[in-house]
């Protein structure tokens, strides 16, 4: 049963420093279903300051009958959702889109406090992920179908939306792996329902919170948290009403949840890992280069799935470039993320500390150097890790074939420019991946032959609401934001008219 518990919140929230917001009322623990904050009967779960450790809130956990209720409140609202008129969807999406940036320091102090990115990275993320608003918000009344004549037919393309949707994201941007499928499939007419990472639910039921003030009618836009991920998501997947699963994460849950799905051939988009390669040729400008590989890097402290995890330099320039980037990795400040002048926070956890720790000293083991860093460093907590620079990195490393996610630079000297694509592309993955070079011609042949849906050249800052996100291979199918995330959500229906005349 899921019933309406008003007055908990005070002793959930405990160990969070509410002086922190300045509306402590955007902090919620109880899901957000059919336009109620409710609590299910399968308990709570903790949620934890990375940085510290500490507990800071207590949140509804849901199981398979909750999961089955919130998707009831979404099918039951799609009745109306999908009668909306584009204005209407496009009015109150700009609304929460003007909630989410009045509120964004607020978000942001939630969000660090949850995951750990410093705080002006936060705001950087609520910012972002409020331009998927934005963009979908104008989407809603842009999109358009098309006409055909067919000799002694007509035809009409309309895009109609596909219904309920539900979406999984992960832990790394709790705003922005959100909005930028909510508002898609919002501003498409469809009704949704989230499960956020267990790590990362209060930011995202900040957002329920700001898309209940901004007048999203009940049950278009639901929030459901649990600790166990497993039974939620089979619910969603299997559940005969859902008729869209949107997912962010790891390859490995993308492909149990295009398994489930297929026993109701629902509609999927995958946003999964990634293995990006970034490429350093002998003419590339080393400063340039270095500043936005240090960049991919540090954000989110490298737990981002276009992170680039091999780096590639042409042997004639390694020892520059990686002395380029020691300049300006090395004065980097690393600490809990609300303190001032910091730029890289903890990992998300003890788990991910222990993976980077194992791709670090695999690659020791096989002969690479450590140039920075390359320690656990205890004294700041559990959770911190130094950003590190490694040279000499072998292919047989745990770098070339897992991701890392943590701020560590792997670099792999390559002499043979011809071979290079070669090496790039032996990955099962295909999500981003980076050239640096100043000859256009080569600009242009690595990145036609780069088998990844996003390839930067020159720069490695890929996302942007108006561009389209997304990866092939076993990094995923579909993509988000840009000009078509708008029809991931609808479904393109042929009507044919008899022309005789
Ligand atoms: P990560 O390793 O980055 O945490 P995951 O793929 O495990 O990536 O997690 C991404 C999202 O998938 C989270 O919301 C998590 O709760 C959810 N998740 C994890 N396992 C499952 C599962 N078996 N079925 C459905 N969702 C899952």
């Amino acid at each position: 049963m899921v019933t309406t518990t008003a007055g908990v919140m005070e002793q959930r929230v405990e160990g969070f420093p509410r002086h922190l917001l300045k509306d402590p009322s955007l902090l919620k623990t109880e899901n957000f279903v059919g336009g109620e904050f409710v609590s299910g009967d399968s308990g709570s779960f903790a949620v934890f300051n990375p940085a510290t450790n500490e507990e800071i809130a207590r949140v509804s956990s849901f199981g398979k009958e909750e999961t089955r209720k919130a998707i009831e409140a979404a099918s039951l609202s799609f009745m109306s959702w999908k009668k909306s008129t584009p204005s209407n969807r496009s009015d109150v999406l700009r609304k929460w889109y003007e909630a989410i940036n009045e509120n964004a320091e607020d978000l942001s102090a939630i969000m660090t406090l949850e995951q750990g990115k410093p705080l002006a990275e936060a705001l950087g993320e609520v910012r972002y992920g409020a331009s998927y608003v934005d963009w979908f918000s104008g989407e809603a009344v842009r999109s358009s179908g098309g006409y055909m004549d067919l000799d002694n037919r007509r035809a009409m393309l309309i895009r109609q939306p596909v219904g309920v949707c539900a979406a999984i994201t992960p832990w790394n941007f709790p705003v922005a792996m959100i909005t930028r499928k909510a508002a898609a499939a919002i501003a498409a007419g469809c009704t949704f329902v989230v499960k956020p990472a267990e790590a990362t639910p209060l930011t995202a039921l900040a957002l329920a919170e700001l898309a209940r003030r901004a007048g999203i009618p009940a049950g278009v836009f639901n929030v459901i948290c649990g600790s166990n991920p497993k039974e939620i998501g089979l619910e969603l997947s299997t559940n005969p009403s859902v008729k869209k699963i949107t997912f962010t994460g790891s390859t490995n849950v993308g492909k149990i949840l295009l398994e489930q799905s297929a026993s109701t051939v629902k509609r999927a988009c995958m946003e999964l890992g990634g293995l990006a390669p970034l490429i350093v040729l002998e003419d590339a400008d080393l400063k340039k280069a270095a500043v936005q590989t240090v960049a991919n890097k540090t954000r989110n402290g490298g737990q981002t799935c276009i992170s680039a995890n091999r780096i590639f330099v042409h042997k004639s320039v390694a020892d520059s470039f990686v002395s380029e980037l020691e300049e300006i990795m090395k004065p980097m400040k690393v600490g809990n993320g609300v303190d001032s002048g910091v730029v890289v926070g903890p990992l998300i956890n003890a788990a991910a500390v222990e993976k980077v720790k194992s791709h670090v000293d695999d690659a020791v083991s096989k002969g690479a150097e450590v140039v920075l860093g390359g320690k656990h460093l205890t004294e700041l907590g559990e959770n911190f890790y130094a950003p590190t620079i490694l040279k000499n990195v072998s292919m047989d490393s745990l770098f070339c074939c897992e991701e890392t996610f943590g701020p560590v630079l792997a670099v792999i000297p390559f002499e043979n420019e011809d071979e290079i694509i070669e090496r790039a592309n032996d990955t099962d993955f295909g999500l981003a991946s980076y050239v640096f070079t100043e000859s256009l011609s080569k600009a242009m042949r690595i990145g036609e032959a780069l088998e990844s849906g996003m390839v930067g050249i020159n720069s490695t800052a890929l996302s942007d609401a108006r561009a389209p996100f997304g990866g092939i291979k076993q990094s995923g199918m579909g993509t988000e934001g840009g000009p078509t995330g708008i029809h991931e959500y609808q479904n393109l229906k042929y009507v044919c008219f008899a022309a005789d005349s």
